[in-house]
């Protein structure tokens, strides 16, 4: 029989690179995506696995406890991999309550259905290293304590320990990865990665004259989303249900992810000037980025700093690609993309 598999968020990042993972291992795959009106499943068509007869998309939403129950209760999966959320920090500043509904309750209402359908569904959920916020050690690890700084933050940290909670009261096998950033050519570009690369791309093909820039010092350890999900099934295979660190060990500044983005066009950038007034130059003296104060939040995470030990050693994963390979990934792309 084959395996069945619900993944929550099917029309994200990661949820289109694990769908496309689990079909290949020859799961049944059901994606559950929301109603809009205009759904958009481009990622599921760039990995052109849309169309596969072993993925039926179904209607999903976290605030709809009912909906979900139904979905659960017909399609029986054995296995619940939740990447579903309001998942942009900026906007989580913004919209805080409807944060924490979805990326907080959301999850409290797919436990409480697993704890009436069937305790024996194996659960995964999407946790993040926003959970560390303002770090408390370095590099951060399973057992690092934890301080969120943002709305979406203190909303992944309530779904966070309501999976352990099920776990603890109901013996469900629920488990959380810990998540660091990561990227890829399907990542949305309201994340400073893929803006930085779709910006890059454009002033190199003359289509954009300027990046305008949040914070250019703070920290983040960047690894290749393709290769996170298959960490994410590995954790739901895993013997015991635990906590696991993903992530690379290595961080950068958004400062080096720009001059990166720019050595892949064959381009270099000089910086001049300070805090706001900052500037990158290319070597004309063209103002290529300027820093734009509304990028800025409310409270910032400064460095992240993954130890990726524990998931190296039990689970056998490691992260294959660095930040300039990444990056240079992500150039070829959203090169071949603004061509067009
Ligand atoms: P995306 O933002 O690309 O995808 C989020 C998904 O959630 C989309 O499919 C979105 O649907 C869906 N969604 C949003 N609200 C609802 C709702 N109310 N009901 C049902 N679905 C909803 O995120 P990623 O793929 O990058 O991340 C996957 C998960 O991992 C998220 O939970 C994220 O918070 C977490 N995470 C991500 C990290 C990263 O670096 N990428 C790091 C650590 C954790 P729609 O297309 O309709 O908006
Ligand atoms: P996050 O780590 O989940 O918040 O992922 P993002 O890619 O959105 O942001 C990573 C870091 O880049 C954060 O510390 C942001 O403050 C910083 N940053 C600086 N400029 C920008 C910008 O223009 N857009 C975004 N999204 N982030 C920026």
């Amino acid at each position: 029989m084959m395996k069945k598999a619900l993944i929550t968020g099917i029309t994200g990042q990661d949820g289109a690179y694990l769908a496309k993972f689990l079909i290949e291992k020859g799961y049944k795959v059901y994606g559950g995506f929301r109603r809009t009106s205009t759904v958009n499943f481009w990622r599921l068509e760039y990995l052109k696995i849309k169309d596969n007869p072993q993925l039926e998309l179904v209607e999903f939403d976290l605030l709809d406890q009912g909906n979900i129950y139904r979905v659960i209760e017909s399609i029986r999966p054995q296995e619940i991999y939740n990447l579903a959320a309001q998942s942009f920090v900026g906007v989580s500043f913004k919209q805080p309550t409807l944060t924490a509904q979805t990326t907080g309750v959301g999850v409290l209402n797919i436990l409480e259905c697993i704890r009436e359908i069937d305790k024996n569904i194996r659960f995964y959920q999407a946790s993040t290293s926003e959970l560390f916020g303002k770090v408390r050690e370095m590099p951060q690890k399973e057992t690092t304590p934890f301080h969120p700084r943002s709305p979406y933050g203190v909303s992944k940290l309530f779904a966070h320990w309501t999976t352990i909670n099920y776990r603890e009261s109901y013996g469900i096998f629920a488990c959380c990865g810990i998540l660091f950033n990561h990227e890829s050519p399907l990542r949305g570009k309201e994340f400073v990665t893929r803006k930085i690369t779709d910006a890059v791309s454009r002033i190199k093909l003359g289509k954009q004259e300027c990046l305008e820039i949040g914070n250019l010092n703070v920290k983040r350890d960047w690894g290749y989303a393709k290769e996170y999900v298959e960490a994410i099934y590995q954790m739901l295979q895993h013997k015991t249900p635990e906590e696991f660190v993903i992530a690379t060990g290595k961080s950068h500044t958004i400062r080096e992810f720009i001059e990166a983005a720019f050595e892949c066009a064959q381009m270099k950038i000089t910086w001049k000037g300070e805090d706001v007034d900052e500037v990158g130059v290319d070597s004309n003296g063209v103002v290529r980025v300027k820093i734009n104060p509304k990028f800025f939040r409310p409270a910032e995470v400064n460095t992240l700093l993954g130890d990726p030990k524990k998931s190296k050693e039990i689970l056998k994963w490691e992260s294959k690609t660095d930040m300039k390979q990444l990056c240079d990934i992500m150039m070829r792309a959203d090169m071949a993309r603004n061509q067009g």
